[in-house]
């Protein structure tokens, strides 16, 4: 019989900025309650799989040499977990191009991890269903499921429950990257010091931001973005600050931390300004890099189905 060598397998998967986070009391297993409203947006990595004789891994682009590529990174962990659960060997070489900054909040890390683990479902042709490949994400972390998803999602529990959330028409950003990253435990335990303190004060519900969506205007949804966790990244790294009032200077509609930080997320009225927002700040010295981006997005998805055939 003649053995077909499987051909590449090519995942796009997003990043996300969270619209609303709302942190919660710490947990018995040491996670936050989280009630949070994610956005994927159009800033992605791609992550391509093919056979070789050994697990490697290979990071390329944007941060490249800040990220591992030995077992603690969490591709290595997605490829480890489905062939286990497959019943293959993990005998593959994983190449991750990272457009998503590192360390920055938006959930770069989950979405390589995403992007493996339905790229190697394809590659191995093990046809988990996406409830199993739900499954396994939860298991890897807490954003890994929403970088599955993809879209505009409500996530409860440590943020990998999710009910999806009505969106109208596309949202237009501007990412302000930081020099260096937030880890994002620092960023909870500092949150949990200010809290012991007596500030900050903490968000309400998401309900209204979710009305807001709705509609698709940005100047109904700005005033209502939100992150618990703002506070504590501006506490870490005051320079934010400077970041967040540049935006609007900008004319951003509102500046929020992305996730625990240090990203900076500017909500705009529409692409041209957000293109006008990014050519200002990119010239205001507030950050190392701007990026324009759109949401909501598809989550983690095959470029080239080759592999398929
Ligand atoms: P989140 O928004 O989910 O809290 P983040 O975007 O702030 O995460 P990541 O970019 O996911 O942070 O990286 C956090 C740390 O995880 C990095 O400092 C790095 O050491 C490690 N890491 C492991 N795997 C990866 C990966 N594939 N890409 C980036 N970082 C990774």
């Amino acid at each position: 019989m003649l053995s077909v060598v499987p051909r590449p397998v090519v995942v796009r998967a997003p990043s996300k900025v969270n619209l609303h986070l709302a942190v919660g009391d710490l947990r018995d297993d040491g996670y936050h309650e989280l009630t949070t409203v994610f956005q994927a947006l159009s800033l992605a990595d791609t992550v391509t799989v093919a056979p070789a004789d050994t697990l490697t891994v290979r990071v390329i682009g944007d941060d490249a040499a800040a990220v591992p590529t030995d077992r603690t990174n969490l591709v290595w962990r997605a490829a480890e977990m489905l062939a286990a659960e497959g019943g293959v060997a993990p005998n593959v070489e994983i190449v991750i191009e990272k457009g998503i900054p590192v360390a920055g909040g938006m959930a770069g890390g989950s979405a390589d991890a995403a992007a493996a683990l339905v790229a190697l479902n394809s590659l191995w042709k093990l046809d988990f269903s996406r409830p199993d490949l739900d499954a396994f994400a939860a298991r890897l972390g807490s954003d890994v499921p929403f970088s599955l998803h993809g879209g505009t999602a409500l996530g409860t529990g440590r943020g990998e429950q999710l009910v999806p959330v009505l969106t109208r028409r596309t949202f237009h950003w501007v990412l302000a990257l930081a020099k260096g990253g937030l880890s994002t435990p620092v960023v909870f335990r500092e949150l949990d010091k200010l809290r012991a303190e007596g500030t900050p004060n903490r968000l309400g519900t998401a309900d209204e931001l979710i009305h807001a969506l709705t509609t698709g205007d940005p100047h109904v949804l700005a005033p209502l973005l939100g992150n618990d966790l703002q506070a504590a990244a501006l506490s870490l790294n005051p320079d934010l600050r400077r970041t967040l009032r540049a935006g609007v200077e900008a004319g951003a509609l509102a500046g929020i931390v992305s996730g625990s930080g240090p990203t900076c997320a500017f909500l705009c009225a529409d692409a041209q300004s957000a293109v006008e927002v990014s050519a200002e700040l990119a010239g205001a010295g507030v950050c190392r890099t701007v990026r324009v981006a759109s949401g909501p997005v598809p989550g983690a998805r095959i470029l080239d189905n080759a592999a398929k055939g």
